[in-house]
């Protein structure tokens, strides 16, 4: 099907035949005969990289072209800026983009203005919420890898947000985008949209295994050469050696960044004098936005052409690998199956090292099917590669016999939705009862009768479960009963539009209230003690130290559980052990000390640190409230966990450009406020934090001051601090 011939304006069609995409692909074509360009509800369960974004664009484009608005929802953040960056391509079509991923209370009514709309699910959620005007004006909705619905984190925030934009707005169209699942039929007829399921990619797949020197495919075979005695490093040459690049997946973060250093000696040898240039310029981007230990493991492996990708990289880290290898100067990344998870990151051959995951109630498991198809659909960039090669490693001929009937011949799972529990509902009764989507309990069934909870499950026990949420909210005083009408009080409002798990507000609540000594730690282990907070995990040798500081600061806690109670009582040392991490970031510890004591990673310290600052902005808003103790210092503490530094930094951190060194920096040499700095010597200040910097400090502080040239280099700071 040509482009030319849709039902789309002139402009969108030239714009497609201009980036070279003059037709349709197989999948793209049957949806629009079902209807994708006529307003109607669509479900396209395909591989990655056939082209669903696409699909997406020209239904968007389609309505906002005649007056519509779109909202795009995606899983993740990092997804978020991807799809954000491609659309920004619309600007010469007059379409505005816009992306929502930041604070979770606030409306971004100006956001509004915009033609189509990125956002995360729980950004999304939180928006509906806080009553954004713009919302009822959306006419498409896409939701993106929406079988992560089965995601007992994510899914049930995707679920409900789409009933409850599907309620707002029931004209406006839904356009789901989803990986190949057992039941697409019945997610489809969940939200009433017609079906596009196929397994059709732009580039040829050979999944098969790799045992005994050779490579088994469905119907070939292919002996692989064995100069090394690693058989991943041997496939990973005999790929460089066709002039493509690999993808390596790991259980584990440790697994992957030594699969990465132990592949350098070998991968080296095959770069050209202009990789290993380019690669050098990647590494030192690396060492410029980093200073950690595991920042220079990985400019080293960069320099000899392989990478690891992990969570545990701070975002710049991961889009510098991101685009060496999309450049072709990175030959191989090993990284955790996150990387799976929708990045448009495709490699000739992907290899997957362990199809196996450790979960802590059944040791090590073998992973989904659908996991490893997200894997294995990597493999193969379209338009560059012949074809891709997904290949999984077996030490026996039993396991490669296993291997190709689990995974290979095997369909995916089935998709099941997460929202029947009391922790997964308890928000959203309390969300749709505050925005008026509910009444009566009668009224907020017949909302739940549209999720898809309630279509797997044709609603059982969920009546039950709703009870054991509203009785939680009633005795936490968040809503009121008056006969059939629930009402929410003050609280319950605040709490909902907070975009907090109600469990989490009604523990800070109880902490505020029962504190004896409220000092900087007992705010910090309040918000580590909510489900909303991602704990650290304990090492064996953690036990001993933390157990020993929470001896010696026993007061300081709204209550320590006995020792005996053994879960009980780990559950607490890691969330002190959390707070711990967090009292040493506001400090001001460097980032690598952080990272070396706790066993963690700079992007973990990051998100850490993301999370606890809402938690605490939400214990400084509830303490308003509620009129309890603690919500200066609460403030206070929210501001410092944003900058990772001390109370008396504050003033020089509202600066733009300025981090917590270079703040220190300053307050160091005497300048310990923007009046200091107001009546200070351009010179004093460049040779304190670069010429480029000053002149931005000034600039922001109302002073326009000629800043000398500074030409050495000490003035340089690692940016990842700044
Ligand atoms: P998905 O969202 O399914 O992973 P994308 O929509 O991102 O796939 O498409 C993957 C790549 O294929 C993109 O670079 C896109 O520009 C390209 N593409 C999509 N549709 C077509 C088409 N009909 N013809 C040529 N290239 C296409």
């Amino acid at each position: 099907m040509k482009i030319e011939s849709l039902d789309l304006p002139d402009e969108v069609k030239r714009f497609y035949e201009n980036s070279g995409i003059p037709e349709l692909y197989p999948p793209q074509a049957e949806a629009v005969e079902k209807g994708l360009l006529e307003g109607k509800n669509l479900l396209a369960a395909v591989p990655t990289a056939s082209g669903k974004t696409l699909l997406a664009e020209l239904a968007m484009l389609k309505s906002v072209l005649a007056g519509g608005k779109a909202l795009y929802i995606v899983p993740l953040r990092a997804l978020a800026s991807e799809k954000y960056r491609r659309f920004q391509e619309f600007s010469e079509l007059g379409v505005k983009v816009g992306i929502s991923t930041g604070d979770y209370d606030r409306r971004d009514e100006g956001l509004g203005i915009n033609d189509i709309i990125v956002a995360t699910s729980e950004k999304t959620d939180s928006l509906l919420r806080n009553d954004t005007a713009w919302m009822p004006e959306i006419s498409v909705v896409v939701a993106d890898e929406v079988h992560l619905i089965d995601s007992a984190d994510r899914g049930p925030t995707l679920e409900v947000t789409l009933a409850k934009l599907r309620k707002m707005n029931p004209s406006c169209q839904i356009l789901a985008l989803s990986a190949t699942v057992g039941n697409a039929d019945e997610l489809a007829a969940w939200l009433d949209a017609e079906l596009v399921l196929s397994e059709w990619r732009p580039t040829d797949l050979m999944e098969g295994v790799f045992f005994n020197g050779t490579f088994f495919c469905k119907d070939k075979e292919k002996p692989v050469e064995q100069p090394t005695k690693d058989e991943a490093i041997n496939l990973v040459l005999d790929t460089l050696g066709e002039g493509g690049q690999c993808l390596v997946f790991e259980s584990s973060r440790k697994n992957c960044m030594g699969f990465a250093k132990k592949a350098t000696s070998a991968v080296k040898k095959t770069l050209s004098a202009e990789d290993k240039e380019k690669l050098s310029g990647i590494a030192d981007g690396i060492l410029e936005n980093s200073e950690t230990d595991t920042a220079s493991v990985l400019a080293s492996c960069v320099r000899a052409g392989t990478a690891f990708h992990h969570a545990g990289l701070t975002s710049p880290l991961r889009e510098l690998v991101e685009t060496g290898f999309r450049e072709g100067y990175i030959k191989l990344i090993s990284s955790t199956p996150t990387l799976a998870a929708g990045l448009n990151l495709p490699a000739r051959r992907v290899i997957i090292r362990s199809y196996r995951r450790y979960s802590s109630d059944s040791g090590m498991q073998p992973i989904p099917v659908l996991e490893y198809k997200q894997m294995a659909g990597r493999a193969g960039r379209p338009r560059l590669d012949p074809y891709g090669e997904a290949v999984l490693l077996a030490k026996s001929y039993e396991e490669l016999v296993f291997l190709f009937e689990k995974y290979i011949e095997a369909g995916a799972e089935d998709i099941w939705s997460k929202l029947g529990t009391e922790n997964a509902l308890r928000t959203h009764v309390l969300s749709t009862i505050s925005n008026g989507f509910a009444r009566t309990k009668e009224e907020l069934m017949d909302f739940l009768e549209a999720t898809f909870f309630a279509y797997q499950y044709s609603n059982f026990g969920l009546s039950m479960v709703v009870d054991e949420c509203l009785n939680f909210l009633r005795q936490e005083e968040m809503l009121e009963q008056d006969s059939d009408a629930l009402i929410p009080t003050m609280f319950g409002k605040l709490v909902s539009r907070l975009y907090i798990d109600p469990l989490s507000a009604a523990l800070i609540a109880k902490g505020l209230r029962e504190a004896g000594t409220l000092t900087g730690l007992t705010l910090l282990h309040l918000v580590c003690s909510t489900p909303d907070m991602r704990l650290m995990y304990m090492r064996s040798h953690d036990y001993q130290d933390i157990n020993d500081f929470v001896m010696a600061h026993t007061e300081e806690f709204s209550k320590v559980p006995n020792p005996f109670n053994i879960v009980e009582y780990e559950w607490f040392l890691s969330e002190v052990k959390t707070a711990l991490l967090l009292m040493d970031w506001i400090r001001e510890k460097p980032e690598n000390e952080i990272c070396l004591k706790f066993g963690t990673g700079e992007g973990d310290i990051r998100t850490t640190a993301d999370i606890a600052e809402w938690i605490m902005h939400v214990t400084a808003q509830l303490a308003r409230l509620l009129d309890l103790k603690g919500a200066k210092e609460a403030a206070e503490l929210e501001k410092r966990i944003h900058y990772g530094a001390g109370p008396e930094l504050m003033d020089l951190l509202d600066i733009r450009g300025i981090g917590r060194v270079r703040a220190r920096k300053l307050y160091g040499a005497g300048f310990k406020s923007t009046a200091d700095l107001a009546g200070a010597s351009p010179e004093k200040v460049a040779a304190l934090v670069g010429p480029k910097i000053a002149e931005r400090i000034f600039r922001q502080i109302g002073r326009r001051e000629a800043v000398p040239e500074i030409s050495d280099s000490e003035t340089f700071e690692k940016s990842s601090q700044d």
